[in-house]
C-alpha cells in the first residue's frame, strides 16, 4: 500500500499537517510534489504530497483516498524549499507551500487552464479529392485549397469561411487531418533599445565571467558563492548574461533576480533579445494565462532561464545551475507579507542544497554579503570612463528662501540646459508636499486613520495618506480658524517637477514616481521619452536612481539625501550610502563625463561622505565595526513581532501577554525588547516586539511555537499577529 503524506492547502495556523492518504492503484505513480484534490472533514480541499510512505500509523480503513490529481506537480526540491521558507520564517506550510505551486493553483484562486489550438492539414486523400473533382461544398472546397498551402489553425480556416462543423466532416471524409496544438501564452514588453548585439568583453568583464564559470566547474562541496562588486557602469549585466550562456552551454538552467521587473526594463530587454526562446519571465504584471504558460515552459524545460522579481527564485527551472542576484542590496527582495521570506536568503538555500552557483552582484554590497562572500571586483567603468565627481552641499548652512534647490543645483541644471545635455534630480518623496499647516493657529491635516500626516498632492488637488490612500480634497481654509493662510511646507518630486519646469522652460521635464507609473508600461514610456528627448530633466523618486543607462546624462542631483537617515533603523545608513551611490551612478555613462550633487542636512554623515568619494568599502569597514559595537545584524539575528487591533487595550493586553510567554521560551542569551508602540495605520493600533538573537534556529523556533500557540486561541482572535525573521 502507498501512503501519500498530504499537506491541506488551508489558511488555518492551528492545522497540524501533513496527513495521511491511501493511494489507490491508479494513483500509484503519483510523487512528491503532487496536487491534489483530497475530502477533508466534511469539505474536500486542495493538497500537495510532501512525502510518500508504505505504511501509516493509523490503520488502513480510516485513510480516505483523494479524489483527483491535478495536471502538473512540483519537482520534489522545490517542496523541500517551500516547506523550509515555512520553517525559516515562522509561516505555515500552506504558505510555504504557496510559493512553490504552478500559479494559479491555491484554495482560493480559479484555476487557469492550458490554451489549446486546433490546426488542420491536408491529406494526400483531400489533395486528389480537390484535382479529382470529388463532390465538395463551397465552404470544404475553400479549405481544402487554402490547406493546400500548407498547415493552418482552425481559427485562420473560419476566415475562409471553414468552421469547426465543416473541418470535422472532412476530417470524416479522411480529407484532412487535426491535432491539438500546446500554446504558450507570452507577453510582449516595450523594449527600451536593447539588441541582441555581443560586445568583446573588456579585461575586468573577462575575469569575472571565468570566475563564475569555475564555480560552475567545481567540484561538489566546494564553495560557489560569489560577491560581484562592480561599480555602476562596470558592465556587470554582461557578465551575467555570458555566465548564463555558460551555464546554457553545459545544459544548465539560471534564475536572474532582479529588483522589480518594472524597475529594470532595459536589464530584462537584454536578456530577452540574447536568450530568445530559452527565456522566460515571471512576475506578477502577467496575466494569470501568460504566468501558468510561462511556468510550465520552465517546467518542461522548452526555456531553461527564468528572469524576474523575489518571487522567481521558485521557478521550477530544470537542471538549475546558476542563480544571479542583481542589485542584491535591494530592500525590495524581501517579502512584507507572510511569509516574510528574503529572497537572497532562499536563493543560497536552493543554491547549497543543489550545488547551484550563485551570483550577487551590487556596486553597493550589504555588509552581510561582504563579510561573507568571496568577492570578484570591477572597480572600472567601461572604456575608462572616471567615476564623477560628487559635491555635497550642506543645506543647514543655504538660505531657506532659495527654496528646496541649493543656489549651486541651480546653477548646475542651467549649465546642462546650455549645454544641451540631461540631468537626473532624485528626492524621494512624492507628492507636491509632506506637510500642510495653518500658519495662524498651527493645525496640520493627518489621516484619520493613521498616525501620520497627509501629503499635499496638488495635481489631484487632494490631501493624500501614503499609508492607507485615504484623501480629501485640499482645502482652501483652516477647518479650525478659518484663516486662508495654509503653508505647505517641504518639497517632493510634484513641486521639483514644477519648479524646474518654471525656470528652465521650454527644457522638457519627465517626472517618474509611483503616481506617474500607475498605468500598464507607463513606466517604460517615460523612461523612454527621457532617453529619445535631445536635452532634457529626469525627475523622481528612488526609480530614478535604478538600473537604466543614459549617456547624455552629465548631472544626477539628490535633494534631502539625509531623509533616509531620520527612520530609527540600523539600516539607515546603508541605505542612504546605497541610494547615493547609485544615483551617482546614473550620471557619466558618456563621453561628455558628469557630476552629482548631494543637498544634504548631515554632511558628515559616514554614509554621505564615502558616497561621496565612491568608497564602498571604506563605508562598509566603518559600518560593519559599528554593527559589531551594537549588536546587529550581521553579528546577530533579529525577530520582529508586530501585533494589530482596533482596540487599544487590546492589543496592549495581548502584547504584554506575548511578551510574558516568549521570556519564558526564547533562550537565555536572547534579548527581548518591547513592546513598544508603533504608529496607528488603518485605524489598527500596534505594538512592536524586536528579539535580537544568537542562535537563530532556536529562537525562531521558539517565537514559532509561542506565537502559533497565542494566535490559535479563540478568545485573540480581535488581534493580529505576525512575525518578521530578519526584518528590514
Ligand atoms: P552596470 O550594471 O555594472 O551598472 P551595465 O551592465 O549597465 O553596467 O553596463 C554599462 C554600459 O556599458 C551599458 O550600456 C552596456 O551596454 C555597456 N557595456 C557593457 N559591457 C561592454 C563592453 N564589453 N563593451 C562595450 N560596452 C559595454
Ligand atoms: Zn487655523
Ligand atoms: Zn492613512
Amino acid at each position: 500500500m502507498t501512503i501519500a503524506k498530504v499537506e491541506p492547502l488551508t489558511t488555518s495556523r492551528s492545522l497540524r499537517g501533513p496527513f495521511d492518504y491511501r493511494l489507490p492503484s491508479e494513483m500509484a505513480d503519483l510523487d512528491v510534489g503532487s496536487v491534489l484534490w483530497v475530502p477533508f472533514g466534511r469539505r474536500r480541499t486542495l493538497g500537495v504530497v510532501v512525502g510518500l510512505a508504505e505504511a501509516s500509523d493509523l490503520p488502513p480503513e480510516r485513510l480516505a483516498e483523494p479524489l483527483e490529481a491535478l495536471g502538473s506537480g512540483v519537482p520534489p526540491e522545490l517542496i523541500r524549499l517551500g516547506l523550509w521558507v515555512a520553517k525559516e520564517y515562522c509561516s505555515t506550510p500552506a504558505r510555504g507551500l504557496q510559493l512553490v505551486l504552478p500559479p494559479g493553483t491555491g484554495a482560493s484562486g480559479q484555476r487557469v487552464r492550458p490554451r489549446t489550438e486546433l490546426r488542420a492539414e491536408i491529406t494526400a486523400a483531400g489533395r486528389s479529392a480537390l484535382e479529382g473533382g470529388e463532390r465538395l461544398g463551397a465552404r470544404q472546397r475553400a479549405a481544402l485549397e487554402a490547406l493546400r498551402a500548407g498547415e493552418m489553425s482552425a481559427r485562420e480556416l473560419s476566415t475562409v469561411g471553414a468552421d469547426r462543423q465543416v473541418l470535422r466532416r472532412l476530417e470524416a471524409r479522411s480529407l484532412l487531418s487535426t491535432r491539438s496544438v500546446r500554446l504558450f501564452r507570452r507577453s510582449t514588453h516595450p523594449s527600451v533599445g536593447a539588441s541582441g548585439g555581443r560586445p568583446q568583453l573588456i579585461e575586468e568583464q573577462m575575469q569575472a565571467v571565468a570566475r563564475i564559470v569555475a564555480a560552475l566547474d567545481a567540484d561538489d562541496g566546494e564553495p560557489r558563492e560569489l560577491l560581484l562588486h562592480g561599480v555602476t557602469g562596470s558592465g556587470k549585466t554582461e557578465v551575467y548574461l555570458a555566465g548564463v550562456e555558460a551555464a546554457l552551454a553545459q545544459g544548465k538552467g539560471a534564475i536572474v533576480l532582479v529588483p522589480e521587473i518594472g524597475l529594470a526594463p532595459q536589464a530584462v530587454a537584454r536578456f530577452r533579445a540574447r536568450l530568445g526562446d530559452r527565456f522566460a519571465v515571471l512576475h506578477s504584471a502577467l496575466s494569470p494565462g501568460e504566468r501558468y504558460d510561462e511556468w510550465q515552459r520552465l517546467r518542461n524545460g522548452e526555456a531553461s532561464v527564468c528572469v524576474g522579481p523575489r518571487s522567481a527564485i521558485f521557478a521550477p527551472v530544470r537542471d538549475l545551475g546558476l542563480i544571479i542576484v542583481d542589485e542584491e542590496h535591494e530592500a525590495s527582495y524581501k517579502q512584507d507579507s507572510d511569509p516574510c521570506y528574503d529572497a537572497r536568503a532562499v536563493a543560497r538555500q536552493r543554491a547549497t542544497e543543489s550545488g547551484v552557483t550563485l551570483v550577487s552582484g551590487t556596486a553597493t554590497p550589504r555588509p552581510e554579503s561582504w563579510l561573507a562572500l568571496p568577492r570578484v571586483e570591477m572597480p572600472h567603468r567601461i572604456d575608462g570612463r572616471v567615476m564623477p565627481p560628487v559635491g555635497v552641499l550642506d543645506m543647514c548652512a543655504a538660505d531657506p528662501r532659495s527654496g528646496p534647490l541649493h543656489p549651486v543645483t541651480w546653477g548646475a541644471l542651467e549649465k546642462v540646459q546650455r549645454a544641451g545635455a540631461k540631468a537626473i534630480v532624485m528626492v524621494n518623496r512624492r507628492g507636491f508636499s509632506p506637510w500642510l499647516i495653518c500658519r495662524s493657529c498651527g493645525r496640520n491635516w493627518g489621516c484619520p486613520r493613521c498616525d501620520v500626516s497627509l501629503i499635499v498632492h496638488r495635481e489631484a488637488e487632494a490631501l493624500v495618506c501614503h499609508h492607507c490612500a485615504y484623501f480629501e480634497p485640499l482645502p482652501s481654509a483652516c477647518f479650525d480658524c478659518g484663516s486662508t493662510t495654509l503653508s505647505q511646507s517641504g518639497a517632493g518630486t510634484e513641486q521639483l517637477e514644477s519648479l524646474i519646469m518654471e525656470r528652465l522652460a521650454p527644457m522638457p521635464v519627465f517626472r517618474l514616481d509611483s503616481d506617474t507609473v500607475s498605468g500598464h508600461g507607463a513606466h517604460a514610456r517615460i523612461l523612454a521619452g527621457f532617453g529619445e528627448a535631445r536635452s532634457a530633466v529626469l525627475v523622481g523618486t528612488q526609480m530614478v536612481a535604478k538600473g537604466h543607462d543614459f549617456p547624455e546624462v552629465t548631472l544626477s542631483a539628490i535633494i534631502d539625501a539625509d531623509a533616509t537617515l531620520r527612520f530609527p533603523d540600523f539600516r539607515a545608513s546603508e541605505r542612504t550610502f546605497a541610494m547615493v551611490a547609485q544615483l551617482a551612478g546614473r550620471s557619466g555613462r558618456g563621453k561628455a563625463g558628469g557630476e552629482v550633487l548631494v543637498q544634504t542636512l548631515a554632511p558628515e554623515e559616514s554614509s554621505i561622505v564615502h558616497a561621496a568619494r565612491h568608497d564602498a568599502a571604506g563605508f562598509l569597514e566603518e559600518e560593519i565595526e559599528r554593527r559589531r559595537a551594537l549588536h546587529y545584524p550581521p553579528f546577530s539575528h533579529l525577530v520582529r513581532v508586530v501585533l494589530k487591533a482596533e482596540a487599544e487595550d487590546r492589543v496592549d493586553e495581548v502584547a504584554i501577554k506575548l511578551a510574558d510567554a516568549l521570556s519564558g521560551a526564547l533562550p537565555k542569551d536572547t534579548d527581548l525588547l518591547g513592546p513598544a508602540p508603533m504608529f496607528r495605520v488603518r485605524n489598527r493600533h500596534r505594538r512592536r516586539l524586536l528579539m535580537k538573537a544568537d542562535r537563530r534556529d532556536v529562537t525562531i523556533a521558539a517565537v514559532g511555537e509561542t506565537v502559533e500557540r497565542l494566535a490559535s486561541d479563540r478568545a485573540l482572535r480581535d488581534v493580529a499577529i505576525s512575525v518578521d525573521v530578519d526584518p528590514q
